[in-house]
């Protein structure tokens, strides 16, 4: 997936995807390989993770089809939740002080 820096508008065809662990905390991130900035990909915790892993099997259902409206629906708002609690966490764990301790 190509992503264009917000720093330096440098195009990065294919940033390599790297994890921070703190605690129960995983920081998903990306360098910008030409000005170095940091970039937060997903932040989440232990029972995020695992409505993640929640969410990735009733959408492989979905896929093989046979799904009634109801859960898709139901589906879907996991996804939703999921986003928004990672959004949350990443509210609550900011990535750069991190990447300053190390
Ligand atoms: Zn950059």
């Amino acid at each position: 997936m190509e992503i264009i820096c917000d720093g330096c508008g440098a195009v990065l065809p294919q940033p390599e995807w790297k994890t921070l662990r703190t605690g129960d905390i995983e920081h998903t991130y990306f360098v910008c390989d030409s000005c170095g900035a940091a970039f937060s990909v997903s932040v989440t915790d232990g029972k995020l993770r695992k409505r993640i892993e929640d969410y990735t099997k009733l959408a492989a259902r979905i896929k093989k089809g046979h799904c009634s409206e109801q859960f898709h629906r139901k589906v879907q708002r996991l996804k939703e939740e999921n986003v928004m609690r990672s959004r949350e966490l990443a509210k609550l764990h900011p990535l750069a002080p991190l990447l300053l301790q190390e």
